[in-house]
């Protein structure tokens, strides 16, 4: 059973070596007798932002636990049963949820499994458009923002996973959308392919609160989705508009920080009375049902495109995971397993 195991504790950035590749462990192909474990082949494996913070040292979040060095890593992913225990999975089913870094996963958790019903569009997707990154589009944009037809919206790191998603689902509500991301390549993507209005590279813009007051925001931010913090953060504190909201999603500038970082524009919230709100997805699952019925009919019908970076082979999977800290990655950051 080749496996990722995770080395030790991160400080600072992420390198493919605090992860190694090993094919020596062996597992049984049968579920426990007894028990409601399931046993499954993993096909595709997510690599989210988050796994970083699982790499550092936790103590006392309610969200993340540390990863156990010596054990593989787990993450979501999109696999098939092999064998179960629970009555709700048997042979042959599709899941997605949490599952391990490796080629066969014994499930001792099975509630954290959803079965796939919807197998017409790609399966990969239920790492993305279809699992926690577009739900997370879905609550952070439409629960948190309460965007409103007309607004003008901002999204950060807007070629990822997530973010692609908020500036698609900001223009099917007939806002006025604007992305930023790390490279030209991304920002042709955004304006030739997603459907946003503006996009521009935050590493070729050396003012940046000047560009987005004269160039893309004249008359202020009403929605800003935030994926990156730092900089970007700050400089959209100077061009919200008065009763703006921000849905603080995620912070990737942070992630790798060993001290923690301040803002400097905070007073911005007072005057110009600003709601920003956190929020951790797993919060809002129940609507995920909600969200499906949403989503499957704009990708049946074309309305939503999604952009995925699959690489092939378990192996591959440290330094593709380290890539999404320097914007390696266009769209969702997928490693195939095995086909399904
Ligand atoms: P992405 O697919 O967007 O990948 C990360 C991207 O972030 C990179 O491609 C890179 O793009 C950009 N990036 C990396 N480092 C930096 C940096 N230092 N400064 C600015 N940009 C950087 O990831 P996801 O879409 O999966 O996640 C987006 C955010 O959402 C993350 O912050 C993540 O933690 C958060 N999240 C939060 C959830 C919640 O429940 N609140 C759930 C899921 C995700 P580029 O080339 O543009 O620099």
């Amino acid at each position: 059973n080749k496996q990722v195991i995770f080395r030790d504790y991160v400080t600072g950035n992420p390198k493919e070596s605090d992860m190694y590749v090993t094919d020596s462990s062996t597992i049984k192909l049968k579920a426990p007798q007894g028990s409601v474990a399931v046993l499954v082949k993993n096909l595709y494996l997510a690599c989210d932002p988050y796994l970083r913070i699982r790499m550092g040292r936790i103590e006392g979040s309610s969200v993340f636990t540390s990863f156990t060095p010596g054990s593989p890593l787990s993450g979501f992913g999109v696999a098939k049963v092999l064998d179960s225990g629970h009555p709700e999975f048997k042979e042959g089913d599709l899941v997605w949820g949490t599952t391990g870094w490796e080629e066969y996963s014994l499930i001792t958790e099975p509630e954290q499994l959803f079965k796939i019903h919807h197998t017409d569009v790609p399966l990969s997707y239920y790492t993305g458009l279809l699992g926690v990154p577009g739900m997370t589009a879905f609550v952070g944009f439409h629960e948190v923002c309460s965007p409103k037809r007309g607004d003008s919206v901002f999204v950060s790191a807007a070629a990822g996973a997530v973010g692609q998603l908020v500036g698609q689902f900001a223009k099917l509500m007939g806002c006025y959308v604007v992305g930023s991301v790390g490279s030209k390549e991304k920002v042709d993507l955004l304006k030739n392919k997603l459907g946003f209005d503006e996009a521009f590279n935050y590493k070729e813009e050396h003012d940046l609160d000047a560009a987005l007051k004269r160039t893309y925001f004249p008359k202020g931010i009403d929605i800003y989705f935030e994926n990156v913090g730092g900089k970007m953060l700050d400089a959209v504190l100077l061009n919200m508009r008065p009763h703006g909201h921000i849905s603080v999603c995620g912070m990737i500038s942070h992630y790798n920080l060993n001290q923690p970082q301040g803002f400097s524009n905070l007073t911005s919230l007072i005057y110009n009375r600003i709601r920003m709100e956190g929020f951790v997805v797993f919060d809002y699952f129940h609507l995920y049902p909600k969200f499906l019925d949403m989503v499957l009919p704009y990708i049946r019908e074309g309305k939503i495109v999604y952009l995925e970076d699959i690489v092939e082979g378990l192996e591959r999977g440290p330094a593709t995971l380290v890539g999404l800290f320097s914007g390696r990655n266009v769209g969702k950051q997928v490693v195939l397993v095995a086909p399904a």
